[in-house]
């Protein structure tokens, strides 16, 4: 039997039947910015891996630090024991977020349910009956429970799981651009505060771009005023920054367009480079030291793999490429060129909005059922893609070649002129 056939019978793939109603692509290998097929096809990665794959594959000073790590300590289990990599990874998330306790863990929906446990604590420490959290629409968290429990309600998985999630409290989200007024969000989130300012344990948002349930790019002064309103309530306030996080939107971590520290950050995706599971949650000082010394005194969440050595080698040698490399320089020239190449799309029919911020760049249909032509055919261009819903985007690796990021924007527009012309 040949290794497709048992992946098509026997392999669940994300958000799929088994066997997949959709075609699957086989995977030889990878190398920089591109995905070779055992067909032979060779395709121009336009996802970065779910946007992981911040240097693009097979980097060298990559794969060194894991084939080293693998020969002193590939696992170690983090109850009680430490090692030098964690320290080292946890310093590098303390010096870059500002802020000062650090939990490791193996995914960015686990880093989320772990933010969301923090938080209660937090407000229990503190002798408050505080259970609820706030979100935006749009939001998107993660497929855990917990994380479900704070996507948006309408375009995530609440309706198909009903009362066994949750029940938290949403909020409008700001309008759609870098630069639109957002002062009706902001007054819809300062009612709401107010009004369930004693139910409230935290208010997690996407700072800067809502990604997978939307890609949508906000003002930053909602984050401004999103973090003054926090504190006047003292509601933990906690940033997502798994998607945004890592240079994706031209700053380290989002927040810095407000020039804000969020209470709780969530970090993941980019982490490692794209290479190993891994996330973190990260939180003030404030918060840790409430926690511990309380009388719950502990945070209560381990997961076997937390801490692991392979991924936290491999994430430290990724950071240290980042900050060695002139990657702001790198992800300016990425957005200057998506938005010279969406430009040509922002007429079509079929187009209803084109947008884009440092290494994202969206062009969101007028239908939502185009997704798997437009797949199809930029693959038959040689290009990886996977739109999902109204929305065609690509974010690419920082190390992406121009022709190949201009060969993508031209090959997803080509795509949408082939349905006009249907
Ligand atoms: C991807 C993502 C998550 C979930 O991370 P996983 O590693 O897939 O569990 C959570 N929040 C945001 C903003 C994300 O983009």
């Amino acid at each position: 039997m040949n290794w497709l056939d048992i992946d098509k019978n026997h392999v669940w793939h994300p958000y799929n039947s088994l066997p997949s109603k959709t075609k699957i692509l086989p995977v030889e290998k990878t190398d920089k910015t591109s995905i070779f097929l055992s067909t032979g096809e060779e395709l121009i990665d336009a996802m970065s891996s779910w946007w992981s794959a911040i240097h693009g594959y097979n980097n060298p000073k990559l794969n060194d630090a894991l084939k080293k790590q693998v020969e002193i300590m590939p696992h170690i289990m983090f109850g009680g024991l430490a090692h030098e990599q964690a320290s080292i990874l946890s310093k590098k998330l303390v010096e870059l977020t500002g802020l000062n306790s650090v939990f490791l863990c193996d995914s960015g929906s686990v880093s989320v349910e772990v933010a969301l446990k923090t938080a209660i604590l937090y407000q229990k420490a503190k002798g408050l009956k505080k259970f609820k959290f706030l979100a935006l629409e749009n939001a998107y968290h993660g497929d855990t429970l917990g994380a479900m429990s704070v996507c948006d309600p309408n375009n995530s998985m609440h309706s198909i799981y009903g009362s066994y999630l949750s029940k938290h409290i949403f909020t409008k989200a700001p309008s759609l651009g870098f630069s639109s007024d957002c002062s009706e969000a902001i007054k819809e989130l300062e009612n709401i505060l107010e009004k369930n300012k004693n139910e409230v344990a935290g208010f997690i948002l996407e700072p800067i771009v809502q990604g997978a349930g939307g890609m949508r790019i906000y003002n930053p002064e909602y984050l401004k005023k999103a973090r003054e309103l926090c504190t006047k309530y003292d509601i933990l306030l906690i940033a997502d920054e798994i998607a945004t996080g890592f240079g994706h939107t031209g700053k380290m971590f989002a927040c810095e367009w407000a020039s804000i520290k969020p209470d709780i950050m969530t970090i993941g995706k980019g982490l490692t480079g794209g290479y190993m599971t891994m996330a973190a949650m990260i939180t003030s000082k404030n918060v840790s030291d409430i926690i511990s010394n309380s009388e719950i005194g502990v945070l209560m969440h381990g997961p076997t793999f937390m801490g692991n050595p392979l991924a936290c080698s491999v994430a430290n040698a990724s950071i240290d490429l980042l900050l060695e490399k002139s990657w702001q320089n790198d992800v300016k020239s990425i957005e200057s060129i998506f938005t010279q190449e969406l430009e040509k799309a922002k007429d079509l029919k079929l187009v209803k909005d084109v947008r884009n911020i440092g290494v994202i760049g969206v062009i969101e249909l007028k239908d939502d059922c185009y997704a798997q032509k437009i797949q199809d055919y930029c693959v038959a261009n040689g290009v990886w893609i996977r739109p999902f819903g109204k929305l065609v985007y690509s974010i690419v690796a920082y190390t992406i070649k121009e022709e190949d990021l201009r060969k993508i924007v031209k090959t997803m527009i080509k795509a949408i002129n082939s349905l006009e012309n249907q």
